[in-house]
Formats: C-alpha cells, structure tokens, sequence
C-alpha cells in the first residue's frame, strides 16, 4: 500500500443475537485495522451502504439460505464502492463498483466479489443499491417469472414506497394491470399516487380490509408478497382462482425469527383454499434468478432515463447513524430505498 492508503476501517459488527427487534446493543461501532491487499485483491472506499430488510435474518442463528453473521463480525451490506488499490485484472483505481463492502468505511475485498462495475449511465451511482440494482431486479424477476402478470388483470403491492414494492407497482402499469398499491401512511399514500397507480391505499387505515374489498372489483389475480401480517389476512378472502402469490418478503414477522405466533392454527384453511382455489405460491430468493440480470439492467437503465419507472431514496449520513436508520426500516420510518452515505 501507498503512505496515503487508509490502513483501517470504521466498521459496525454484531455484537449480539436481537431477541425480537434490535437494539443498538446488537451493534457495536469499532476502528479495524486492513489487512495487506494479497493478490487478486482490491482495497475499497465505500461510499454508499445499502440497508436492507433481509439483514434482520443475517442477525439471527439458524437455517436460512444464506449463513448467518457471526458475532464480532462486520455486518453484511452491499456497497457501492470506489476501488483505492488493485491488485486484481480488470480492477484499476478510480473504477466505481458494487460490492459486498459490508457495515464500514473501508474494506480489502476478493475481485471475485465484485458483482459490477458501474458505468456512467447518466444515472446516480446509488441507484446500483435500489431500482436499477437487487431490489428492482427482485421486483422484475417475481413479477415475471412466479407473478406472470397479464393486461387488464389485478394486481396488489405493499411497500410499495419502497425499491421493490414501487417497482413492482409501477411494472404492473407498465403491463396494462390494474394496480392498487398499499403502503403505511398518508404520505406514504400520496407518494403512491405519483407513480400513477389506480388506487393507493394506506394500510393503518381502521377500515383498510374494506378499502382493499372496494379497491378489487374484479378480486385479486397476483398478490405480490412482501409485508404478511394484516395485509395478507385482508388479501386472502379476494383471491380469484387460479391467482399468483411470488412470496418476496414477510418483514411484519422478521422480528419473529420465524417462530409461530400463539393463536389458532391458521394452516389447514390456508392450504384448503390454496388448494380450492388452485393458488400458487412460490417463495423465491432473487439470486434464483440470476440468469435474467442481463436482460434487467439495460432494459431498467432505459425506463430510469425515460422516466417511465419512478424512484425515491432515503439518504442517511454518516455509517453511526445505519443502526438507527435499520431499526427504522423494520418499521416503515424509512421513505424510499434506504441507503447510508458514508463519504
Ligand atoms: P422497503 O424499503 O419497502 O422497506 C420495508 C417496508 O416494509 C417499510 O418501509 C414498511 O413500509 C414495510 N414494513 C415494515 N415493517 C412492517 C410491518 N411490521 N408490517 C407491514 N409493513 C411493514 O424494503 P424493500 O423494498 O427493500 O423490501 C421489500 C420486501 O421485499 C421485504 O419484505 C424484503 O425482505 C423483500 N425482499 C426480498 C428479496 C428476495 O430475494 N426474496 C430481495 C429484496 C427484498 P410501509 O411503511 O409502507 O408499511
């Protein structure tokens, strides 16, 4: 490394297991020293930190599809990042890249970890975190490949301020379906009424279930699923037959570790009307999809600079404040695609 180069990190590891929803206990904020780049290697500058919904996962033991963080480990993230030093072909200083930079400032990262070297495209680089990168290719894939949404179908979406919820609200209109997306709020709600969608509704409504009722005429063909909780009690009894379910994410029960909640055994009528109605419901992880990115991001690369699919970001400063602004994401404080600007 050169006498300039950076020779540690600020990062934020998990410091310990949340037992519902985290606290900034889990964290802990710590200055690391970088190891010597070896060969094959790059030394990134992260400047921009995605915080995501699946992170929750990543805090807690167990099986999942991908392993958890270990304890005193920096935290999981994608980044986009600008590569300092290279020991790497086809990596040069000064090259902008999206990355698993992780929870820090800084990071010594295999070029084999490199997902993408990002273009100017006359598009913010951040957007690689959002819309025009995982979230927005998630949105993409499930509508497409589990939804196969068809014109003048119904089509319902929650969080659908957010980068995968918006994406999805807005393909559909691109699609020729009828589109009511729900979101947490009246802010929320008025947001979603710009990206030209039929009906937006607010889902902490008292009387939601009978707005969504109202909002179907024609009942629900694919139900895009990324919240669970009361939404989806609200959207089972308008399914019509033959309806699709891409199951995305269940945040409303992330803090639950996946454990059932006291109650009624609410299984048996769900799988009697999956099977009455011939449902389908497909759980999928976007890495499943892998195959479609190159079709995805030119064609997003497009509709960004056409305007025809709409984003926003809800920038956060500075890497102490990702805990915080996390904890806001598993309640819906975030208003937009999350990200930490770190520069
Ligand atoms: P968002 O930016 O939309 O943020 C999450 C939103 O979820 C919040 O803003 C809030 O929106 C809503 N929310 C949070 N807590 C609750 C709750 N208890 N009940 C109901 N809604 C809640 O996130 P993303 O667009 O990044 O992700 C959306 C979903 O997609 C998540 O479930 C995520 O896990 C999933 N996902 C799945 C992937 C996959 O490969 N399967 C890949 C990427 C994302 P509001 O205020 O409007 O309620």
């Amino acid at each position: 490394m050169s006498v300039s180069s950076p020779t540690t990190t600020t990062r934020i590891v998990l410091a310990s297991r949340p037992q519902g929803a985290p606290t900034a206990t889990d964290f802990r904020l710590e200055q690391a020293a970088l190891p010597a780049l070896a060969a094959g290697q790059v030394l990134l500058r992260n400047r921009y930190l995605s915080l995501d919904p699946y992170m929750r996962g990543r805090m807690d033991e167990g099986r999942s599809y991908a392993a958890p963080v270990a304890l005193g480990e920096v935290m999981v993230g994608a980044t986009v990042s600008e590569v300092l030093q290279s020991r790497a072909d086809g990596l040069a200083a000064g090259d902008l890249v999206l990355a698993s930079g992780g929870w820090q400032t800084h990071a010594v990262a295999d070029a084999a970890s490199i997902s993408r070297h990002l273009q100017p495209q006359g598009l913010p680089p951040s957007l690689a975190l959002g819309v025009h990168g995982m979230p927005g290719f998630t949105a993409y894939a499930g509508l497409h490949e589990i939804g196969k949404l068809q014109p003048g179908e119904t089509l319902v979406v929650a969080a659908a301020s957010g980068p995968v919820g918006a994406t999805v609200a807005q393909l559909g209109k691109l699609q020729g379906a009828r589109v009511v997306a729900i979101a947490g709020g009246q802010a929320k709600r008025a947001y979603l009424e710009t990206l030209g969608v039929d009906v937006a509704l607010d889902h902490r409504a008292g009387d939601f279930a009978a707005q969504l009722r109202a909002a179907v005429p024609d009942g629900i063909d694919v139900y895009f699923e990324n919240v669970g909780g009361h939404v989806l009690d609200a959207v089972l009894p308008l399914l019509n037959d033959f309806a699709r379910i891409p199951v995305c994410g269940t945040i409303a029960t992330y803090n639950a570790h996946g454990v059932a909640q006291p109650g009624l055994d609410r299984l048996p009528p769900l799988f009697a009307q999956v099977l009455r109605q011939r449902l389908t419901v497909r759980g999928f992880i976007i890495t499943d999809f892998n195959h479609l990115f190159a079709a995805f991001e030119p064609q997003m690369a497009q509709w960004l600079r056409d305007g025809r699919i709409q984003y926003r970001e809800d920038v956060v400063k500075g890497l102490e404040n990702a805990p915080e602004a996390f904890f806001g994401l598993l309640q819906g404080r975030n208003f937009g695609k999350l990200v930490v600007q770190l520069d």
